[in-house]
């Protein structure tokens, strides 16, 4: 249950947590570790289950101490040369801060007093000493924080200083009795056994996996409960011994950029929590080589080896005590989206790693990241401060100053950014749910920084130039108050934050992106297509890699003020021959339509879906008719004007009309109603208008030179004959006007009803292509409406686990998914090259893209900003599907 640090290996993070084996393989690979031994994470299961320190795990850690002690050369406990330890936690899976560890061990009132000789630093000894009973009393005994800090204000005033390294022994001494009055209020005594710190400090830092943070961490990361930590137990080496002795953390390149540099922030004499505390602001690295050469090597050679050793880019924790470094930690640092895209592609250039592990280490959410808005600046901003643009990506919404009321705010859908004097593990939750955050304190490496990037958020930190002060609840810059509810923007890709919302651009994809996407476009099996409406949505997808239009949903094209009207008309007629007369003024319009998106399109195949939704969408709402009528007759009869009369009677009249069309139209169902080809067999000229002009177009587009490929697609398709019917009408219009020249094109359907999968062998007689619409063939699958379910019941289905996920976001392969595969196994046993693809908005999604490379598709088709997310998902399922 406990394994020397000699004993274990980078592999071992199951049993020795990730901090562990860190330290075990830093230790094997001969880097300058202070010794120390770690307790499996087993163990804490175990304490957890039974809620008591087996004799034998005891047994087994008394043991080690045993071996430390003889490797340190010195004594836990003793009074010439004591040894003193940290208490570290580290799970498995990296949950940085939220799980407890403490610092200096084994000091009590006389081995306090053995150290202030030893090293002839009294300041010092007593120091470390008021930490350890601080940290203990926080960690072990649940005593608030705050008392004391509160005493260590009072001790800090009295003795004139404004730092806590300033304080002199005397104060500190002093301050010691305070803290340990602050023990007895809670009926507390600071235990002076060695031997009973360690224990129950073994058991709190077991105990800490439990605390409410550590749990909502893992709920958010989607980390099991029933991993546990372990528990490092590493002799103590100071950072807080005197001006050659310091503290830092370094990341071996820029975790915001991936800049190929050190980046590193330390604090000399000082340990470790003040520099990710944020207390303290701590000072670059450059100063370092200045400050300390020798360590300074020492620092950028262990970099470098723990680089090329680990293959990926590593966060560091060191302490340099009297001149001499060590490293305390190692893990695969936390980064920006830009930097991991980069960091990722550098290290394929480098040789540190292969295309396959660059892209297997980019995944879609930073990607999705890297996509995340700017702001667009145009000189009327007004900068309210600059801080450290510790997040990149920009944000706007309302102050809030504590999480709970964050998570409160956000219930109600309102965008909130979080500001805070510092960001603590406890703010997780509130940091969850903001847009962003602003905090006063703290540098690149505090706790704000670390989570907003690893979340994806932007975050400004260290703003000097503001004071929060959370009882008055106030943000003060200069004589500006601001206060819960003011809007600010913030732009963590500058370090500023200004004044109300202000203007965001969508990001675009880094050159090293660019890199890495064509690396994907030669490994992914699917194709990547989008859904686009207008030329402009064409363009973006094509600037974006889509390689055609998998949907054009062509009802979007009727929605102008002009072809509205139109719209209107051909809907109210009651003859044939009306509705041809507005059908024909419809025509040029889709003529224009289709002739810019073909072109935007060339040499890629562009799917146009024909008119899908129920009539009565392009219809006013009853109740808006019926309003105006009210107000048209209340009008009426206070008119006396012949003329203005005759008017409104028209009006009327028109209104009436209208009303009764509605009517007409309306279905208790819709979404089960007259829609999609149901419609398109009832009234073929409307069919027939829309193919009339999608092939005036591609010969019109083909004419100019430009390769077109168009599909025209049927929706709603439940029965073969449905198909068939259209399709040889409207084949027949196509065939007339292509004539003899050389234009291919595709007639085929969309499978979104089930009785489509079940019945897909008789349906791909009449189809060249099948694409999936998983948004109708979810709802009709579960039969859950689409458009209400989500707003309904469905988040609360998910959130108690009735659903693993929205299957209206991520396709639900247990069900849906079944009817998907049956549909691909038919259609393809009738025709062997059947081309299938899919384009509900599932398609954008990567588990559902995993899913549709599984099951064979040709292509998925996404939304243009999402295409980028496209191709790395689909090369993702590739490598992914190799592995296993
Ligand atoms: C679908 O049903 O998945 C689809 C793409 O069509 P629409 O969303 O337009 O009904
Ligand atoms: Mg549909």
């Amino acid at each position: 249950m406990v394994y020397d640090f000699s004993e274990g290996s980078k592999e071992m993070v199951d049993i020795l947590g990730g901090k562990g084996a860190g330290l075990a393989e830093m230790v094997r690979i001969g880097l300058s570790v202070p010794p120390g031994f770690t307790v499996s994470t087993g163990a804490c299961l175990e304490y957890l289950k039974t809620g008591e320190l087996d004799s034998r795990l005891w047994d087994e850690i008394i043991e080690h101490l045993k071996i430390l002690e003889a490797s340190s050369g010195k004594k836990f406990g003793g009074e010439k040369n004591p040894l003193l330890v940290s208490v570290r936690s580290g799970a498995a899976v990296s949950m940085p801060g939220m799980m407890d560890t403490i610092l200096n061990v084994g000091l009590n009132d006389h081995t306090v007093k053995a150290l202030a000789n030893l090293t002839s630093n009294e300041r010092f000894a007593y120091d470390s000493y008021r930490r350890l009973i601080q940290m203990f009393g926080e960690v072990v005994l649940s005593i608030p924080h705050e008392e004391f800090e509160e005493c260590l204000a009072d001790v800090k005033r009295h003795a004139g200083v404004m730092g806590d390294n300033q304080l002199e022994a005397k104060s500190l001494k002093s301050l010691i009795r305070e803290y340990q009055e602050v023990y007895r209020k809670h009926n507390r005594e600071f235990p002076q056994d060695p031997i009973d710190q360690l224990k129950v400090a073994v058991e709190a830092v077991f105990r800490s996996w439990n605390v409410e943070r550590a749990i909502s961490y893992r709920q958010l990361n989607d980390i099991p409960d029933d991993l546990g930590t372990a528990v490092s137990v590493v002799a103590m080496v100071f950072g807080n011994k005197g001006d050659d002795s310091a503290t830092g953390v370094a990341f071996t390149r820029d975790p915001n950029t991936g800049d190929r540099r050190i980046f590193a922030e330390y604090l000399t004499n000082a340990q470790g929590e003040d520099v990710v505390a944020g207390i303290r602001t701590p000072k670059e690295i450059r100063d370092l080589e200045k400050q300390m050469p020798d360590a300074y090597n020492d620092l950028i050679k262990s970099a470098e080896i723990l680089e090329k050793h680990y293959k990926d880019m590593q966060d560091i924790e060191f302490t340099i005590e009297n001149g001499k470094f060590y490293l305390l930690q190692t893990r695969n640092g936390k980064r920006s989206a830009r930097a991991a895209v980069k960091v990722a592609v550098d290290l394929v250039s480098e040789g540190l790693i292969g295309k396959n592990d660059a892209i297997m280490m980019t995944t879609p959410q930073v990607l999705d990241t890297l996509l995340h808005p700017q702001v667009k600046y145009n000189g009327s901003e007004r900068v309210l401060g600059k801080g450290l643009a510790a997040s990149p990506g920009a944000a706007y919404g309302t102050i809030v100053f504590s999480s709970e009321k964050a998570v409160e705010m956000a219930a109600d859908k309102k965008k909130v950014i979080l500001v805070r004097p510092e960001t603590t593990a406890d703010d997780v939750r509130g940091m969850a749910v903001s847009q962003a955050f602003l905090t006063q304190k703290g540098g690149m490496t505090s706790h704000a920084a670390v989570v907003a990037r690893a979340m994806g958020k932007p975050a400004v930190v260290g703003v000097e130039s503001m004071t929060v002060n959370l009882r008055e609840q106030t943000l003060r810059i200069g004589e500006e108050v601001f206060r819960e509810g003011d809007t600010i923007t913030v732009d963590g890709t500058n370090g500023q934050f200004l004044f109300g919302e202000v203007t965001l651009e969508t990001a675009s994809v880094t050159p090293e992106a660019q890199v890495l996407l064509k690396w994907c476009d030669g490994i992914r099996k699917l194709g990547i297509r989008a859904n686009a409406n207008t030329p402009l949505e064409a363009r973006v997808a094509r600037e974006n890699g889509a390689e055609g239009i998998g949907l054009a949903r062509t009802e979007r094209m009727f929605l102008g003020s002009e072809r509205i009207t139109i719209m209107r008309s051909m809907i109210m007629s009651t003859s044939l021959a009306d509705r041809l007369k507005y059908l024909d003024m419809l025509l040029p319009m889709q003529v224009a339509d289709f002739t810019e998106f073909l072109r935007t399109m060339d040499g890629y195949p562009v799917i146009i879906r024909l008119l899908d939704p129920p009539l009565h969408e392009f219809l006013p709402d009853k109740e808006e008719i019926m309003t105006e009528i009210f107000d048209l007759k209340l009008k009426l009869s206070n008119t006396m004007d012949s003329k203005d009369m005759d008017d409104i009677i028209a009006k009327l009249s028109d209104l009436r009309k209208l009303l009764q069309t509605v009517k007409n139209l309306e279905e208790f169902n819709p979404m089960l109603g007259f829609r999609g080809c149901r419609l398109g067999l009832s009234y073929p000229e409307i069919y027939e208008m829309q193919v009339k002009a999608i092939m005036t177009a591609a010969i019109k587009v083909r004419e100019q030179g430009h390769t077109i490929l168009p599909e025209i697609m049927i929706p709603l398709v439940g029965h073969s004959n449905e198909l068939k019917r259209l399709r040889l009408r409207l084949e027949t219009i196509a065939r007339k006007l292509v004539g003899d020249m050389d234009i291919k094109y595709k007639f085929g359907t969309m499978i979104e009803i089930p009785r489509a999968c079940i019945t897909a062998d008789t349906i791909a007689e009449y189809a060249d292509f099948f694409s999936f619409g998983t948004n109708d063939l979810t709802q009709m699958t579960f039969g859950y409406s689409r458009d209400d379910a989500e707003g309904k019941f469905l988040a609360s289905y998910v959130e108690e686990g009735i659903l693993p996920a929205d299957p209206f976001a991520t396709v639900d392969e247990e069900g849906v998914g079944e009817l998907m595969k049956m549909a691909v196994t038919k259609g393809r046993s009738r025709k062997k090259d059947l081309e299938i693809g899919i384009c509900g908005e599932q398609g954008g999604d990567p588990l559902t893209i995993q899913f549709c490379h599984k099951i064979g598709l040709d292509y998925v088709s996404a939304s243009p900003y999402r295409i980028p997310i496209a191709r790395l998902s689909a090369a993702r399922a590739v490598l992914q599907e190799k592995k296993s």
